[in-house]
């Protein structure tokens, strides 16, 4: 069980306001996508939520505790970032489970989520690879492999896809949705691509300007869009 509920969440970097009062509900299970143009403020909205950065105002809720003041470690929580940020010197079985080593999980419990992961992932070949034997496609699994040995609430994902070819995108993409049926999550997605946001979303949030300009399913945002820019990032006919 992960919910979500940002309340009028401001960001300001050397007093300008990027982020103008967001608020947001994300329900347990939804599979929720920022899109919006570069510089729109969906990274540094991310980034708050995970606890990378803190807020300027408003509170940011999880399963309706506010942790506003709770480093990322202890939000129930993990992050895939566009880099894939993989150790180079360490097994793709080591770069799994580095973070559960950290947080001092035993090594049988370790080894035993880092196999479940690899399973899920298809990746069990792999694990005595370096991620320099890995094609971009693997790194990237590995990646989102790190995330799931945390056995998060909610998953946070960056442009996860944006360094991938056309391919192999699609082919992540609906590994992504057989992923979070699978693992009965909570995810959030953010991406500059309309394409993902209108394939994948069961809700999307179309964030200008630090400003959520609507929040819908991709149908309703197709049919109804509020306005022109909405209209024109989703593509509906106008
Ligand atoms: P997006 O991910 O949608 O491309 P970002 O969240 O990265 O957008 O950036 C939103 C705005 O905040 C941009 O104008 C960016 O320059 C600014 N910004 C992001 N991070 C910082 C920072 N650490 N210091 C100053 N400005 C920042
Ligand atoms: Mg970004």
């Amino acid at each position: 069980m992960a919910t979500l509920k940002l309340d009028h969440i401001v960001k300001e970097f050397d007093g300008a306001e990027v982020i103008k009062g967001v608020d947001l509900i994300v329900e347990d299970r939804e599979f929720v996508v920022f899109v919006g143009p570069s510089g729109c403020g969906k990274s540094t909205l991310l980034r708050m939520i995970a606890g990378l950065e803190s807020v300027s105002d408003g509170d940011i809720l999880i399963d309706g505790k506010k942790v506003n003041q709770i480093g990322p470690a202890q939000r129930d929580l993990a992050m895939v970032f566009q880099s894939y940020a993989l150790y180079p010197h360490m097994t793709v079985a080591n770069n799994m489970g580095f973070s559960m080593r950290l947080a001092g999980v035993p090594k049988a419990d370790r080894d035993a989520r880092v196999r479940e992961a690899a399973r899920i992932l298809k990746l069990e070949e792999l694990l005595d690879r370096k991620p320099g034997a890995l094609s971009g496609g693997q790194r990237q699994r590995v990646a989102i492999g790190r995330a799931i040995v945390r056995n998060p609430g909610i998953f946070l994902f960056d442009e996860p896809l944006s360094n991938l070819d056309a391919a192999l995108r699609v082919q992540m993409r609906i590994e992504l949705a057989r992923l979070h049926n699978e693992l009965e999550a909570t995810m959030i997605y953010v991406t500059h691509d309309q394409v993902e946001a209108m394939t994948m979303a069961d809700k999307i949030v179309v964030l200008q300007g630090g400003v959520v300009e609507q929040v819908g399913s991709p149908m309703a945002l197709y049919h109804h869009p509020r306005n022109r820019f909405v209209a024109g990032f989703i593509g509906s006919p106008t």
